[in-house]
């Protein structure tokens, strides 16, 4: 079986990567992709956008243009996103978001519409990321009260937000396992005289350099040993074949609203 997927801000750096991740995906069925309606690269082939050469798919400016497709997946901006969540619902079409940056009042909103129309929200669609949330909740379970936890993080130079949202996702799987409120507990940076650490609190550090994807770390350390759980993301094909594997799942599922953790089949 393949699922009918289009691609919302084909010119996009992610945009580029999903229309390659989808074109081969053996699963996958791509139907066509959006660019802005002022977008110089409208009616351009998507393959051609992507570098992997014509596959005879024009980008579209409007999501009228793209009704084949089953399940859409969405890496714009935060409004674009929010008129695409309307559209869909309107024509009972699932919709994978990787947009990041919603408030909470915005992600109510989404969660809203999942009770018409099935929906992932996805801030971090990388399978492994996804994983180690996961790997972070058991950890914490066992040793979480007699380590000292920190979290690093490291990403780009053009990165504009600190730390980056997976860090912070981090720090609230431990702290949600641990009964602890992140907003009272995490320390953003350290300088001077600090003073000694106390157990309870979850520290963050953050680089910004060259072109790095993205590397998360989350060490539990105690005295005499230290266990660390690291990601890296190499390339940004990490995030595309991530949302594959989620319009793949959402394609089966109900309305509702999901994330990344019920399409692994992570949840308890
Ligand atoms: P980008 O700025 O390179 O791409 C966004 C694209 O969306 C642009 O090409 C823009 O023209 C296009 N766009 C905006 N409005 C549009 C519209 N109405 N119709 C069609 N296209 C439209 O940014 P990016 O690095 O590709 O990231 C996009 C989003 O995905 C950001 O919110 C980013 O934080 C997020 N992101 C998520 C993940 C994840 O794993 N979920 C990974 C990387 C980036």
């Amino acid at each position: 079986m393949k699922v009918k997927v289009a691609i919302l801000g084909c010119s996009g750096r992610m945009g580029r990567n999903l229309i390659k991740a989808a074109h081969e995906h053996e699963s996958i069925d791509l139907v066509g992709g959006s660019v802005r309606a002022s977008s110089s690269f409208s009616g351009f082939d998507l393959g051609e956008l992507a570098g992997i050469g014509a596959i005879g798919l024009t980008a579209a400016t409007q999501l009228s243009e793209l009704t084949k497709a089953d399940v859409y997946i969405d890496f714009t901006s935060i409004e674009t996103t929010l008129e695409n969540i309307d559209w869909c619902m309107q024509h009972h079409k699932a919709l994978v978001i990787g947009t990041t940056g919603f408030s909470d009042e915005q992600v109510q909103l989404i969660e809203n519409a999942g009770k018409s129309m099935p929906v992932v929200l996805a801030p971090n669609t990388s399978v492994g990321v996804n994983l180690m949330f996961k790997l972070l909740e058991v950890t914490a379970k066992a040793i979480g009260d007699y380590t000292d936890i920190e979290i690093f993080e490291a990403h780009h130079r053009f990165k504009k937000d600190a730390p980056s949202g997976t860090a912070v996702k981090m720090g609230q799987v431990i702290a949600d396992t641990l009964g602890r409120d992140l907003n009272k507990v995490a320390v953003y940076g350290r300088e001077g005289i600090t003073e000694e650490r106390s157990r309870d609190t979850i520290g963050f550090a953050t680089v910004r350099a060259g072109d790095i994807v993205g590397e998360h770390t989350a060490y539990f350390a105690d005295l005499g040993e230290r266990i660390e759980i690291t990601h890296k993301a190499s390339s940004r094909m990490t995030f595309a074949l991530g949302a594959m594997r989620a319009a793949f799942w959402l394609f089966e599922a109900k309305n509702g609203f999901y994330d990344m953790q019920d399409v692994l089949g992570l949840k308890d």
